[in-house]
């Protein structure tokens, strides 16, 4: 199961992005992955919550963007997202064989909070 390996990346990549941020807490973080990298959204989703359980990053919410299979006409320039294998552009019918998208893997955001638990305190005090 390599969603395993993929997931223990995406918490690497939030812990690094995380220890910018010393007074905050990781969020939320948002993935985007291509039809062509054949990944499964919902075993990745397993194996992250796995992951993060009991750590620091436990409740942290994982957002997955998936991004269709898209092709350029090399006739006429247009790029669009094929669907069920069909490679004909719509504009032209010409038969597009290159391929510009579908097949990412990466880190789209990282949501951080502030962590300040003495604010609200200090605030009803006043
Ligand atoms: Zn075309």
């Amino acid at each position: 199961m390599h969603e395993m390996g993929i997931a223990n990346s995406i918490l690497e990549a939030v812990q690094k992005e995380a220890r910018r941020y010393p007074h905050a807490r990781a969020r939320k973080v948002g993935v985007r992955i291509g039809e062509l990298a054949a990944i499964d959204a919902e075993a990745l989703r397993f194996c992250f919550e796995a992951l993060s359980r009991d750590t620091d990053l436990d409740g942290l919410q994982l957002e997955i963007e998936l991004c269709p299979r898209r092709h350029r006409c090399e006739r006429c320039n247009c790029a669009f997202i094929v669907r069920d294998y069909d490679c004909r552009c719509p504009q032209c019918g010409n038969f597009a064989r290159e391929c510009v998208s579908g097949d990412e893997l990466e880190l789209a955001y990282v949501e951080v909070e502030e962590d300040e638990p003495s604010s609200l305190a200090t605030k009803s005090s006043q």
